[in-house]
């Protein structure tokens, strides 16, 4: 039985509240779309503000004996999460690729990350240290702990919609905080499901609760009006950031923000153009452009710029594009009707401006949201596409001269997530790199998302980190006790 079909049989296809699995308080639904056909798959419930402040409840019921689980116990959770989510890996993939449309590959790879975070914060639960000293006028002892911040309000995108959860849920739970998951309306599934195995590895009822809704500015609102979250992790938009950024104010509420992104792709002239090629497919076509992380913007040497440009342009003609679930498929359609709609009016935009489109630039002859890969060429450098989040298979590549040149075209963005760098020489990409305003930058690698490592912007990108050790302190007070003895 398939994950969709096992939630929907035992009712868990619901908001989940307390350890309860229920309907929403006025009965209200959101529709799930399969992005390759356009046709629904499947209903969940809509959030209300009553359920969304019922699940506020649920979390302030056992927000105190969650917080004073052993750190082993909590880890011992995690660690059985990730296992039951590396076994489930096909069945999960099957179900992002109904709601999501990514292609089962990446589908897959998506889960295997997810899970990754499970064990990831598994291990970092029971690291939670402190630290003691003496203060330098030898009054005192100067004791840190680190305390669970609360609890905590997690929204997430439809991008990732299994990593954007766990990348939450995982820290949140090493902590030993309670949680509210609102997961975005497009993909509501996924992240019920997870609410779900989370139950059957033994997330006591009330500590992980999951409320879909449609009303997300009038729920998460209320929520956040709410005094007893203290918590808000948002991964998303940088103009919703900014919204629950000036709500999250009137109770003084700890932010994490995981905003848009605008990454520049730099090659050099000494960079291995076959090496670019391949990193540039994986930056741009991960998860079909559809990512926070997506290279945005190609700026090449020019002295490289048309033997890269040929060669880039020639994978993404090849690229396979099909339904998700169809093995031989590379790129799978975008999210919905609006984003299929936006991509085509940027294309369109950019070519009118003089950009030369190399490859596709269109809709492909199917039903569901599919746009083709596309490669613009000519562009220029302050061409409104490169001010724009692209989010779609499209590529936009502008040539510089110099080093400096690069450096500025970089960073003339109010975004800095990620950047790429491609060189062969290290001195170089390293300069660049420090150079570079952005929370994370690639040397000679296209992919550089990790568990392991802090995952964050600056600027409008957002604030805070997550994964690492940083992402275990994003749930984190820390305490200082004065002693004298
Ligand atoms: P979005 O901002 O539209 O929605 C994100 C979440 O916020 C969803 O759950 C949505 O329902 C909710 N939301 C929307 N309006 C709201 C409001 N007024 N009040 C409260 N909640 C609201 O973003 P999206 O389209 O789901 O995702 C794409 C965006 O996410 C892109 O900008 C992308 O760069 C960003 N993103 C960032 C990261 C990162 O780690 N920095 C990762 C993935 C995606």
């Amino acid at each position: 039985m398939s994950i969709l079909d096992d939630l929907v049989a035992s009712g868990r296809n619901r908001l989940l509240i307390g350890g309860e699995w229920r309907d929403a308080s006025d009965g209200a639904e959101i529709t799930v779309l399969d992005p390759a056909t356009a046709e629904p798959i499947a209903s969940v419930p809509s959030g209300s503000v009553a359920d969304g402040l019922a699940a506020v409840d649920a979390a302030s019921a056992v927000a105190a004996s969650w917080a004073a689980t052993p750190p082993r116990d909590r880890a011992e959770i995690l660690r059985r999460a990730f296992e039951a989510l590396t076994d489930r890996a096909d069945a999960f993939a099957e179900l992002i690729v109904r709601e999501m449309g990514k292609a089962f590959r990446e589908a897959r790879a998506e889960v295997l990350y997810a899970a990754e975070f499970f064990r990831w914060f598994s291990g970092e639960a029971v690291r939670n240290l402190g630290s003691i000293s003496t203060a330098p006028g030898g009054d005192k002892r100067i004791i840190s702990v680190h305390q669970p911040v609360g609890i905590s309000l997690l929204v997430t995108p439809w991008n990732f919609p299994a990593a954007m959860a766990t990348r939450k849920i995982g820290p949140a739970i090493a902590a030993g905080c309670t949680m509210i998951l609102k997961p975005a309306s497009d993909t509501p599934l996924t992240a019920l499901a997870i609410g779900a195995l989370l139950e059957e590895v033994g997330v006591p009822p009330g500590v992980v609760n999951v409320v879909p809704s449609a009303r997300s500015g009038e729920v998460v609102g209320a929520m956040l009006d709410d005094p007893r979250v203290r918590k808000l992790s948002f991964t998303g938009s940088t103009e919703v950031g900014k919204v629950l950024l000036e709500r999250a104010a009137r109770h003084v509420v700890n932010c994490s923000m995981e905003l848009g992104g605008n990454a520049p792709f730099l090659v050099f002239s000494d960079a291995d153009i076959d090496a670019a090629v391949e990193g540039a497919m994986v930056a741009k076509m991960r998860n079909g452009g559809q990512s926070c992380i997506a290279a945005n913007r190609i700026y090449v040497h020019a002295a490289v710029a048309a033997e890269f440009a040929e060669r880039f342009s020639a994978a993404m003609a090849s690229t396979r594009v099909g339904p998700g679930m169809d093995p031989s498929t590379e790129l799978g359609p975008l999210i919905n009707r609006q984003a299929a709609d936006d991509i085509a009016g940027l294309v369109e935009a950019t070519a009118s401006h003089g950009a030369r489109v190399t490859v596709g630039g269109g809709r492909p002859d199917r039903p569901g949201f599919f746009f083709e890969p596309t490669v613009l060429t000519d562009v220029a450098p302050d061409d409104p596409i490169l001010a724009t989040e692209i989010f779609g298979p499209v590529a936009p590549i502008v040539t510089f001269e110099t080093e400096e040149e690069a450096v500025a075209l970089a960073n003339d963005t109010l975004w800095g997530l990620a950047a790429y760098v491609y060189t062969g020489d290290l001195a170089r990409g390293l300069r660049v790199a420090e150079a570079i305003e952005a929370g994370m930058v690639g040397i000679n690698r296209g992919l550089i998302s990790d568990p392991a490592a802090p995952f964050g912007g600056v600027k409008e990108s957002g604030l805070g980190r997550e994964g690492a050790h940083e992402g275990l302190m994003e749930f984190l007070e820390t305490k200082y006790i004065a002693a004298t003895w």
